[in-house]
Formats: C-alpha cells, sequence, structure tokens
C-alpha cells in the first residue's frame, strides 16, 4: 500500500482513442460540474485510433450524391451478413453526419474539392463514396484535434501512461478502477460512479495483424471479469492488404483510389468471386477470395518470410494521386520494404484487423451482463463494445463513425447518471482494492518458469494457424487444445523484471493474460457457430443458416468457465436476403 493514490472522479473513461476522448467532451459538455479522468495505457496521442486511415463513413449532400440513410443503413446491414441489430445501425447511419461537422469545427482538414465541397471516395461494400477523409491519415488528424479539445475542457484530467489492471464492483456495480503508473510503479485508485470503457479491440491475439501492439482487448478483458457478457467474439476482421511481410495495413482506400488485386499470374481474379464490386467488394469476400487464390496455387511466395501473397498493384494510378491522397502506403511501402507503389506492386495477404465482437452494449451503450441485464455505473464506445453495427462483418470506414457517435452517446448517457449517484462505500472498496493488491503482487513475485514472449508467439501462431480465414472444425479442435495447454503454462509465467519504474515486463503479462482469456472465448464461440456467416467462414457449413444461427452469440464468465447463450438479432426493415456483390 506504500504508494498508493486515491482520487475521486464522477466518470473515468479507460482509454483515449477516437471513442475515449469523444466520450470525455460530451461528458464534460453535459456539464461542467462533473469531474472526468481519461485514462490511458499510452501517451493518449499514441492510442490505436492515430492509425487509422481510409476515413469515416456518413451520408453527407444526400440528394446531390443520391445517397440516403436508408442506403447507407442497407449497405451496413449488408456487409454485417445481416447480423447487425438494425435499430442501432439507424441510430449510426443518422448521427455520422453531425459527427463530420463535429470534427469539422475543432479542426480535422477534411479533404475538398476546389469549390470547397467535402470529398468522399468509395469503399468495400458501400453502393456510392460515401467516406469522407484526411488524405490516408484521417484517425491522426481526427486524434489532434480531440486531444487539443479535450485539454481545453477544464473539468477532464487526462492520465498518460496508467495502466488499468481491474475494474472496481460491487457486485455487478461499478466502484472504481485500479491502475499502475507506468512510469514509477506507482498504484493510484480511481473511485467514481460511472466508467465507459473504450479500450480498442483485441486483434493482437494474432501474430500477423495489422493493429498496434496496445490492441490487447485489456478492457473486454476486465469487462468480461466484471460478470459483463461479451457479444459475437468469434467475428474477427481479416483485411485482405496486410503488407508482407510486416502486416502493416495498406488500407481500403488505395482500391477506393483504384488500386488492383493480382494473382501470380497477374490477372484481376476478383472477377471470379465478386464482378460487380472486384476490389471494392467486402473485406470478409475479398479475404477468402486471396485464400482461396493461394490455395489454387495462385499465390506468390515471399522470398524472406516464406509467406504466401497476392499483389496490390498500384502502378496504373496518376503519380499525382498518389502522393496527395495516398501519402502514408507510399511511405510505408518505401521504409518497411523498399518498394515504390508507383513502380511496382506490393505484396499482401490477410491480416487480423478488427473485431466485430467485444462488450455487449444496448444502444445507450450501457454494458450487459449475462442475462443481458444493463450494469449499473458501465458504458462502452467504440471498438472495445459490440452495439451492435457492424454484425459478422464490419464495413471500411464505419468504425470511426461508430467511435464517435458512440463515444457522444455514452458520455452524455453517463454524465446523467453520475450527476444522480453516490460514491461506493469506503470499506468495501477498501477491500475490494487490498484483494486486487494482493493479485498483483502474487503475479509480480511468482516464481515460475515460462517466459511470457515465448508463450505470446505461442497464441498468436495457434489463432493465426487455427481460427484465420477459413475455420473448420477438426482445425478449431486442435487449436482449444492447444490454447488448453497455453493457459495452464500461463500460471508459470515469469516476470523477470521486479522492479517499478517502467516494468514493461509486468505490463505485458497482465496485457497476456488478458489475450489469452479472449482468444479462449473466440475459439469456444467460433467453434460452436456451425455456419459461414460473414468473417466466420466455415469449410464443412459453407453457407449461412439464418433458421438456426440468426442470433448473436452471448459469452459470459461462470465460475472458471465460459458459458454461451443468445440474442435475438433486432431486425427492422430489411428482411435478410442473400448477399451478393
Ligand atoms: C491500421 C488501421 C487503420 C484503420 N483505419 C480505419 C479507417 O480509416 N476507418 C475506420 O472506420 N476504421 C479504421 N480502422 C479501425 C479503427 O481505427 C479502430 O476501430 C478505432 O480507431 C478504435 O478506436 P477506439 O477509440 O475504440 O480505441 P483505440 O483507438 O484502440 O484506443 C484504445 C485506448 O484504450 C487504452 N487502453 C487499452 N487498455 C488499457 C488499459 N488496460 N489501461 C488503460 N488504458 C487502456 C489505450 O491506451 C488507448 O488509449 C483501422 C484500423 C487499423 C488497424
Amino acid at each position: 500500500m506504500n504508494r498508493m493514490e486515491l482520487l475521486k472522479y464522477d466518470i473515468i473513461i479507460i482509454g483515449s482513442g477516437i471513442a475515449g476522448f469523444k466520450a470525455a467532451i460530451h461528458a464534460s459538455q453535459a456539464s461542467k460540474d462533473l469531474k472526468i479522468a481519461v485514462i490511458s495505457k499510452l501517451h493518449a496521442m499514441r492510442s490505436h485510433s492515430v492509425s487509422a486511415e481510409g476515413g469515416v463513413s456518413a451520408v453527407l449532400y444526400g440528394k446531390e450524391r443520391n445517397d440516403s440513410y436508408d442506403l447507407h443503413a442497407y449497405d451496413t446491414i449488408k456487409g454485417s451478413d445481416y447480423l447487425a441489430d438494425q435499430d442501432a445501425v439507424e441510430i449510426l447511419v443518422k448521427n455520422a453526419p453531425q459527427e463530420i461537422a463535429f470534427f469539422d469545427h475543432i479542426g480535422v482538414p477534411w479533404n475538398r474539392d476546389e469549390k470547397g465541397i467535402v470529398m468522399q471516395r468509395p469503399f468495400g461494400g458501400m453502393t456510392i463514396p460515401r467516406t469522407v477523409f484526411a488524405a490516408d491519415e484521417t484517425g491522426f488528424f481526427m486524434m489532434r484535434a480531440l486531444y487539443d479539445e479535450t485539454k481545453s475542457l477544464g473539468n477532464v484530467d487526462i492520465f498518460h501512461e496508467h495502466f488499468v489492471t481491474t475494474l472496481l464492483m460491487k457486485n455487478k456495480e461499478f466502484a472504481g478502477a485500479y491502475a499502475i503508473n507506468l512510469a514509477d510503479g506507482s498504484e493510484k485508485i480511481f473511485e467514481a460512479k460511472a466508467c465507459i470503457i473504450a479500450t480498442g479491440g483485441f486483434a493482437r491475439i494474432y501474430g500477423f495483424t495489422t493493429t498496434a501492439h496496445s490492441s490487447t482487448g485489456d478492457g473486454t478483458a476486465l469487462a468480461y471479469n466484471a460478470g459483463a457478457s461479451l457479444k459475437d467474439m468469434e467475428f474477427v476482421q481479416f483485411h485482405p492488404t496486410g503488407l508482407v511481410p510486416n502486416g502493416i495495413l495498406i488500407t481500403e482506400a488505395a482500391r477506393g483510389e483504384g488500386g488492383y488485386l493480382r494473382n501470380a499470374k497477374g490477372r484481376r481474379f476478383m472477377e471470379d468471386y465478386a464482378k460487380a464490386k472486384m476490389e471494392l467488394a467486402p473485406r470478409d469476400i475479398i479475404s477468402r477470395a486471396i485464400i482461396t487464390e493461394i490455395e489454387k496455387g495462385n499465390g506468390i511466395k515471399h522470398g524472406e518470410s516464406d509467406m504466401e501473397h497476392v499483389q496490390l498493384d498500384l502502378t496504373h494510378l496518376d503519380p499525382k494521386k498518389l502522393d496527395e491522397r495516398l501519402p502514408m502506403v507510399k511511405d510505408i511501402a518505401m521504409k518497411t520494404i523498399g518498394v515504390d507503389p508507383g513502380k511496382e506492386p506490393l505484396p499482401v495477404r490477410p491480416a487480423a484487423h478488427f473485431t466485430m465482437g467485444g462488450i455487449n452494449s444496448d444502444n445507450e451503450g450501457r454494458v450487459l451482463d449475462g442475462a443481458e441485464k444493463a450494469m449499473r455505473g458501465l458504458w462502452t464506445a467504440g471498438e472495445a463494445g459490440c452495439v451492435s453495427v457492424h454484425g459478422a462483418n464490419r464495413l471500411g470506414s464505419n468504425s470511426l463513425s461508430e467511435c464517435a457517435v458512440w463515444g457522444r452517446i455514452a458520455g452524455e448517457e453517463a454524465a446523467k447518471y453520475a450527476k444522480t449517484q453516490r460514491f461506493a462505500d469506503e470499506k468495501i472498496l477498501s477491500q475490494l482494492i487490498s484483494d486486487e493488491e494482493g493479485r498483483l503482487k502474487s503475479i509480480l513475485e511468482k516464481s515460475g518458469d515460462v517466459n511470457p514472449y515465448e508463450l505470446k508467439e505461442q497464441l498468436n501462431r495457434v489463432m493465426d494457424t487455427y481460427f484465420y480465414v477459413y475455420r473448420s472444425t477438426g482445425k478449431m479442435k486442435k487449436g482449444i487444445a492447444q490454447l488448453a495447454k497455453i493457459k495452464k503454462q500461463f500460471y508459470s509465467v515469469r516476470v523477470e523484471d521486479k522492479g517499478r519504474i517502467y516494468n514493461t515486463n509486468f505490463r505485458d503479462v497482465l496485457e497476456l493474460g488478458n489475450m489469452i482469456c479472449l482468444a479462449d472465448i473466440v475459439a469456444q464461440c467460433a467453434a460452436n457457430r456451425k455456419e459461414s456467416r460473414g468473417a466466420h467462414a466455415m469449410l464443412e457449413y459453407t453457407k449461412r443458416d439464418d433458421k438456426k444461427w440468426l442470433k448473436h452469440t452471448i459469452a459470459f464468465k461462470s465460475g472458471d468457465s465460459t458459458q454461451l447463450s443468445y440474442s435475438q438479432v433486432r431486425i427492422t426493415r430489411w428482411k435478410p436476403q442473400e448477399r451478393k456483390y
């Protein structure tokens, strides 16, 4: 207990990505009397959102561009393979335009044409160009504006590099969060009335991934351990164009701006899989097409890594377009693999990119428990949550809209709640704090012999091998058995560094624990769903089966194991149809 600090806030927001900052701003605007903390395990500006590239979807100039909320909703629902909750999708599409204006007002330099009109680019699965962008650094510009705005509010404190280890829960009611200040190892207890979990996705359970090293799903695991349910965890999005061999994203905007996908024979193979949409079909369809091409022997072997890949060809694009609209693509390719995309095609293959599943929430962003009842004091927003607007497959550029829309909703709702609540009883809190202190001490002082970095590699290998683009019962069974061994080994993980200052070794072990927990849930949910829908493609069950499986998977903790149940998909106006592009 030596260096523990107790802080009191009305609302804490865990995560300083686009969802977290948006929540902070709207909670603050709801009442200047509220004291708000944003807590981030990274420097806030290093949150994964800064790397978002292609843009944000929203209906702008509907009449002039032949667009409408209904069309955006239809594209999203069809893209989701009809697993999205349609009332939530309507909230998304109707609120997204005001978010573009919001970001405009706080200083995001949206690309505009010569008349000053905001431009929109095509994105996969969208009927018309609907993606608003700031070159291919959209996330960076949004984050910079949000950070400046948040700092100017007066009633929001930002805690950089503070790692939240657990939620302090009084039964199923939120009371606070326990965090370690990474700089000096001291503990901070954030006692609060409401909490918004905006900790991003968990695609780092895979090895070949476009996501930041920090996308370990901590908040999702913390919520699960606190009694929340997780929804549709089997649906992990594989982005078709992860750069080989490092997995760095080559944004879909590259295809939106006219890029082609070619196989070893130089053929634009998408003609065989989605003739009408070609390279702008949804991601699940293109990822499957790439793997099918590779399995047919039409892939190309990458010399250094042995990885098989196809090619993303941008060589026919006007060099000016490449420089003005896709500067980051060029920069990434030149710096990391020494290829100039204006001169040579890029080697690409599907990489884990986004997690459609996450913390189960209602349309107000309230976190739901295993019985799907709202938990007091807990909200979620952004990629950590599953409201669900993406269903079985997200359309590119819908995530930033989701972060913006539900950041706002969760911030406003949490503010309303916090104004009427009291802090939890001190006695209950001190017991919870001492329990967590004991748990952390036991992990830090354990005398095990398992190297956490080797264990993480094993975890990544299992997920890359058995739970990738195509899944089969046999392979997943093997994967689940290996995950069980990994889970066991985690009990013998050794934290080499026993110090306090920037103990990243300890942090890595805590993150690994969260990833193992989530990988196990993904595996169980995937093995359970006996159909192919969106990003979950089964070799034995090749078709979508609406009779049996038009339902969300709900996973929650029951003792030491995970229990699965189901909930209905809310279908309002768009009846499930065969998905053709
Ligand atoms: C390379 C790339 C490009 C993308 N481009 C686009 C795009 O153009 N358009 C689009 O719509 N989507 C895009 N996406 C998806 C989109 O970027 C993300 O879904 C979105 O940015 C997630 O934002 P977030 O606010 O939910 O979380 P994040 O931005 O991931 O932030 C998570 C926050 O949680 C904090 N955190 C996590 N764990 C802890 C803990 N234990 N303690 C304290 N803090 C914690 C982190 O420090 C961080 O601040 C892209 C994804 C990738 C990988």
